[in-house]
């Protein structure tokens, strides 16, 4: 993800998000992608790369405990096939809502701009996942972390008069 300095995320390509367990969820149109991107049948996948973890698809980790597709110094090998999940970080709904989570995240990804309010971080982050269609509505498919209602991501859009419009 490419943005302009004074937006609030850059990604600086660490891989901190694609260490540990869990929390990788595959939903039903991630599932898709990565199928046809990889050539594998839903099942194939599952067996190969997946397991179920409070019913949910997500992807395994290997031995080092990086997701099972992260390649060090290359970073994630299905990049443009990658779940929604991975595709949204940091704008996790608790991350939005929550300035506290906010700050844990700033000392977790580099990427964040550390100067960043809250409000400005939330604004764009809203914009951001709905420009990319990245908000999710199925508890039991898709991840929590991207499920935020119509109004609370109303709520989010407009909190920040100084975020810039369609600035991703
Ligand atoms: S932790 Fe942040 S900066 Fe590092 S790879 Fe993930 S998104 Fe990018
Ligand atoms: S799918 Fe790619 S971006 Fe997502 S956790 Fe795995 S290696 Fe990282």
């Amino acid at each position: 993800m490419s943005i302009k300095d004074e937006e609030a995320f850059d990604c600086k390509m660490c891989g901190h998000c694609c260490l540990g367990k869990g929390g990788i969820v595959v939903g039903p149109k991630d599932l898709a992608r990565i199928c046809a991107h990889l050539g594998l049948t839903p099942q194939e996948f599952e067996v190969a790369y997946g397991e179920r973890r409070c019913g949910k698809l997500m992807i395994r980790t290997d031995s080092d405990n990086y997701c099972i597709f992260f390649e060090k110094d290359k970073g994630c090998s299905v990049h443009v096939a990658k779940p929604d999940i991975c595709r949204a970080w940091p704008f996790f709904r608790g991350n939005l809502i929550d300035s506290d989570s906010l700050t844990m995240a700033k000392d977790f990804c580099p990427g964040i701009r550390s100067n960043v309010t809250h409000a400005e971080f939330a604004a764009q982050g809203v914009r951001y996942l709905r420009e990319q269609g990245l908000l999710a509505r199925d508890r039991n498919a898709e991840a929590r972390a991207l499920i935020i209602d119509d109004d609370e991501a109303a709520r989010l859009a407009q909190d920040c008069p100084l975020s810039p419009a369609g600035t991703r």
